[in-house]
């Protein structure tokens, strides 16, 4: 059924098309009324009894209520690992350690129709994106470092690694299940044990991974998945037998666990904020590069630590390149994120929303013109246009602070250097992105700028293999490929 206007007309979602829903059936996909907290291989209720609901952020529907942890529960949990690291996981052999991971990997092939579908109702990404990025990346992460349980001696010659012991992980609400597969399994693989806090507004993968975990039998404690809010989290990271913390998130939140732990034995990873540049020459092709751009900004509604937020493009191409984005754009298709033919779906939560509309009033305060699909926005839930602005200043906050929504900045450039300097002149430096037929640009450029990831003619293209990280603001360490081993191993 179409949702209707005032008028009786059937609501428009895309400035261009106007296609049949297409709607993913929920049927099939159980969701229980209430989530507990998975420790020491069983689910427990909260101490406090405390729970709090998780909505549906499309059409604010309530899904399920969710347990909270406290410092109690959090002890509990670490004590779990600590036994299990001790007792069980760190006597069996490598080889049987694998099995387990590839039995993970497996079970959420198995699942993927269900995860991905709980995911975007969870969170509000469009079904395609959950279906073709998420939940596959999230198996293909556990099936890579499946592989390198018993091969970590040849990874690190002559250097006997062992594990580090109890991993506290603290995830946020962008890629629910992806970032808790990019967590648990290095730890895993390399022998630690895991409490690992999904975000709040996203934690149903994270228990169907619970569950998962439980299904494929792991022993006891290995690992434990409690839910709750930034406190939880302050809890995991405070505790004095947690050995390594593996934190994703906002900088402002990673300075704060940086403070908790200085001074003491713990190790850390920090993958933080972004605000990746994006490079247009000339000589690129013009219609390929729009369409990475409008992938790099626009996919998962900006809601992308690397998301390609500012787009630089040399003068002499500018006009065309501006057209092809408008009109791409318009061609974009907003609303209910079950439906495949859904590009744009609903921002994460009413404080993100918030967030984003303050970036926007600012952006037109500063005197930069704000372009934005023209289309109707559904009446209930969180949305937000894909939105580009132009005559952008370095000085504009949109320019310089990290949105976390579909909002682009444009900015022009003449020479190499001056786009250099520009797309560096940020505290951040995740990732970047550049466009140009000139293998010698590409590699002229990479080399100078300062991001963990620098993408050329494509972008957000990720693999286990690959690492992933940050440099200044961004934060420190790496995940993925074998880089990835070294945060979880003494050497
Ligand atoms: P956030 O507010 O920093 O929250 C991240 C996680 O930390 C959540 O689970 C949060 O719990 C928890 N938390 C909050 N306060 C805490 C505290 N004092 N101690 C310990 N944990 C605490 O970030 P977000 O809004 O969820 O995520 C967006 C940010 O993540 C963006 O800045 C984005 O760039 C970054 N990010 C980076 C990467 C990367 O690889 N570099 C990847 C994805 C996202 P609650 O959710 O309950 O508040
Ligand atoms: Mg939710």
């Amino acid at each position: 059924m179409k949702q209707k206007n005032s008028k009786g007309e059937a609501l428009k979602f895309s400035g261009k098309w106007d296609l049949a829903p297409a709607p993913e059936s929920t049927d099939h996909i159980e969701i229980k009324k209430e989530y507990q907290l998975f420790i020491n291989g069983k689910f427990y209720k909260p101490s406090s009894g405390k729970y709090f609901p998780s909505i549906n952020p499309a059409n604010e529907k309530h899904l399920s209520m969710i347990a909270e942890a406290n410092e109690k529960d959090v002890d509990r949990a670490v004590k779990a690992a600590r036994k299990a690291f001790d007792g069980t996981w760190s006597k069996i052999s490598a080889k049987e350690r694998g099995k387990y991971i590839y039995r993970i990997a497996r079970l959420i092939q198995e699942k993927a129709r269900e995860l991905a579908v709980i995911e975007s109702l969870d969170g509000g990404k469009p079904i395609r994106e959950a279906r073709d990025i998420d939940v596959p990346i999230a198996a293909a992460h556990f099936f890579y470092y499946a592989g390198w349980t018993d091969k970590l001696k040849y990874a690190f010659p002559n250097q006997s690694p062992k594990a580090v012991g109890v991993a506290g992980q603290v995830i946020p609400w962008n890629f629910p299940l992806m970032m808790a597969a990019w967590k648990i399994a290095p730890a895993l693989a390399t022998g630690n044990t895991v409490v690992l806090k999904p975000a709040e507004t996203t934690s149903l993968t994270a228990l169907k991974l619970a569950e998962i975990i439980q299904e494929a039998d792991l022993p006891p404690g290995v690992v434990n998945i409690v839910t709750g809010a930034g406190a939880t989290g302050a809890a995991i990271v405070n505790h004095s037998d947690v050995d390594k913390i593996a934190f994703t998130g906002s900088t402002g939140v990673g300075k704060v666990i940086m403070k908790a732990i200085a001074g003491t034995e713990k190790k850390s990873t920090m993958e933080l904020g972004g605000k990746a540049a994006n490079i247009i020459f000339e000589d690129a092709p013009l219609d390929q590069a729009v369409e990475g751009v409008i992938n790099g900004i626009y996919f998962n509604q900006g809601h992308v630590c690397c998301a390609g937020s500012r787009l630089f493009i040399q003068e002499s191409v500018y006009d065309v390149v501006l057209r092809k984005l408008k009109d791409r754009i318009q061609a974009l298709v907003l609303g209910d994120p079950l439906d495949k033919n859904t590009d744009i779906g609903a921002i994460n939560s009413k404080e993100q929303l918030a967030t984003i509309n303050k970036y926007l009033k600012i952006g037109q305060k500063e005197g930069a013109d704000m372009f934005q699909l023209s289309c109707d926005i559904p009446k209930k839930g969180f949305w937000c246009p894909p939105t580009l602005f132009t005559n952008v200043s370095q000085s504009h906050a949109i320019a310089k602070e990290e949105i976390f929504g579909p909002v682009l900045a444009v900015q022009t450039f003449r020479t190499i250097d001056e786009v250099i300097t520009k797309a560096n002149n940020t505290p951040f430096g995740l990732s970047a992105g550049v466009w140009t037929d000139k293998g010698s640009k590409i590699f002229n450029l990479t080399s100078q700028m300062r991001a963990g990831v620098v993408w050329a003619n494509t972008y957000n293209k990720f693999d286990p293999t690959s690492p992933f990280g940050g440099y200044k603001e961004s934060g420190h360490g790496r995940e993925g490929g074998l880089h990835g081993l070294l945060p979880y191993l003494n050497i």
